[in-house]
């Protein structure tokens, strides 16, 4: 790590001061280092800001983050993907010092598998721009739809990102499947097209999956779209991005602290004071909270819970996220790329021996739907669960498992359900000395890498202009 990590011993909460005298002082401190703690504290740091970026967690990364088990498995937060068309991220990376070539693998195809009989296809992964011209141009070539379903397709995306520019806010209050029926699209693209999607990119069912999110997935990114691509990390995310990210904040003069929760906003006199952690208070003349939803809830509820500013964001929903890992003694598919169980529990998953944790003979990981049914079932059943899944898949995993890990994330996401959206804060707060970053924080790339780091840039910028300006 780049920064000590802070004692793990536990000491009385201390109570909030008046005064912040004595106590250890920045200019501004981001609590969390996920993808926005770290684009902010990044972006401040280079604007010559004194920061201290603080970590509950042993590592930094978030919900980008890797890990060894005390078996020495490598474990991740979950599968990800990064995508040829985002641009703040490659932007951050770049400018903290790192090759995104050498912490992506690109990858050639995308897979939508199904239990045989049912046709299987494998796309190119680079070729999103063709799906403009016509979403039926991807699926040339093979019998996954029926030619009436392709065209289907086509029109319902068309329809779709036109409805996104005129009207975003009315499609935030229809789920896709809805959408999709009230424009008659064939039932095989329902089935073989929206359901994988809906619940392999953001892990709900189309029932519950708002139009809006929908084609938000795409039409942020229409004037970039001729770099789609669909890439994979070459290492664990902690280890290829976030600690060097992390490296990076500290050699622009900020400081990176992990294993340090912060219990409570510093908050007397009308103002933001800094944080308390286990360790005392830290002050600070602005706070940057980059914690996921909930924990960003609990914060401003102890305080502002009354107030009208904070009331959407109080009443936006979290959902679930679940994944199994997998670690296997051969590789269970013969190229590692981004598949969509279609109508199974896998909803997407990757082998990754050869791309990500190629220490590894084989290495499965799993993003399963619904996630709501994993959260609470004991682990082996998870395994059961998909090891049959993978039958039907015909995937080479069952008497191959060496050592398995279930990772979920119970409520890490805001909730991409009709009429969520319109809660979605802003960066900005009314609130003397606080700013929020965060995927959840109002921006168009909705819960991705490339949202969270826009939300961290921004908070940046709030929290500089408000020290500009003396609050
Ligand atoms: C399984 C899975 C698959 C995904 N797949 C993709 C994908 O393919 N492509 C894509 O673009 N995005 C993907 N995402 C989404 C992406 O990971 C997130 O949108 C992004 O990483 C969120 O970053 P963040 O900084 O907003 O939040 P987080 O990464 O959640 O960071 C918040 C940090 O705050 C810390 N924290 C919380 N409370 C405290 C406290 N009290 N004190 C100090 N620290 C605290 C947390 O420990 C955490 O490190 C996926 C996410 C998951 C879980």
């Amino acid at each position: 790590m780049p920064a000590p990590h802070a004692s793990a011993t536990a000491s009385p909460q201390p109570a909030p001061a008046a005064s912040t005298a004595g106590a250890e002082h920045y200019e501004v401190i981001v609590v969390g280092a996920g993808l926005a703690g770290l684009s902010c504290a990044f972006d401040l740091a280079v604007a010559r800001h004194r920061v201290l970026l603080l970590e509950a967690k042993p590592f930094v990364g978030g919900r980008t983050s890797s890990w060894t088990d005390s078996d020495g498995m490598r474990v991740e937060s979950g599968l990800h993907r990064v995508l040829g068309f985002y641009q703040a991220f490659p932007d951050l990376l770049q400018r903290a010092g790192l090759n995104v070539d050498d912490i992506i693998v690109w990858e050639d195809e995308i897979e939508f598998r199904q239990p045989p009989p049912a046709p299987s296809a494998v796309f190119s992964a680079s070729l999103a721009h063709r799906a403009l011209r016509t979403l039926g141009g991807i699926f040339t070539g093979n019998d996954y739809l029926p030619p009436m379903a392709k065209a289907s397709a086509a029109k319902l995306l068309a329809v779709g990102l036109e409805d996104y520019a005129a009207r975003p806010q009315e499609l935030d209050h229809v789920t896709i499947l809805d959408y999709a029926k009230q424009h008659d699209v064939h039932p095989d693209v329902i089935e073989h097209l929206l359901k994988p999607l809906t619940t392999g990119i953001f892990f709900i069912p189309a029932a519950r999956y708002s139009a809006y999110a929908f084609f938000g997935l795409i039409a942020p990114y229409l004037p970039n779209m001729s770099k789609m691509s669909v890439g994979a990390f070459r290492g664990g995310m902690s280890e290829v991005m976030a600690q060097p990210l992390a490296e990076a904040i500290v050699r622009e003069g900020g400081a990176v602290r992990t294993g340090a929760a912060v219990r409570e906003l510093w908050w007397t006199n009308g103002r933001v004071r800094g944080v308390l952690t286990e360790d005392g208070p830290v002050a600070a003349r602005h706070v940057v909270l980059a914690t996921p939803l909930d924990a960003a809830q609990r914060f401003v509820r102890r305080h502002w819970e009354k107030e009208t500013w904070c009331r959407p964001m109080l009443a936006l929903r979290t959902m679930p996220a679940a994944t199994l890992q997998i670690e296997l003694d051969a590789p269970c598919m013969d190229v590692d790329h981004t598949t969509f169980g279609v109508g199974t529990s896998l909803a997407c998953f990757s082998e990754q021996s050869r791309t990500t944790f190629r220490q590894t003979n084989g290495r499965l990981s799993i993003i399963l739907a619904p996630a709501e049914k994993f959260l609470d079932m004991p682990p082996e059943q998870v395994l059961a669960t998909a090891l049959d899944d993978a039958d039907r898949l015909g995937l080479k995993v069952r008497g191959h498992v060496v050592r398995y890990r279930v990772v979920n994330h119970p409520a890490d996401f805001y909730a991409l359900e009709p009429g969520q959206d319109a809660l979605r804060p802003e960066q900005a707060t009314p609130v003397p000395g606080l700013s929020l970053a965060g995927d959840y924080t109002r921006q168009v790339f909705l819960a991705t890498m490339e949202g969270a780091v826009v939300s961290g840039r921004r908070a940046a910028e709030h929290a500089r202009s408000s020290l500009a300006g003396g609050s």
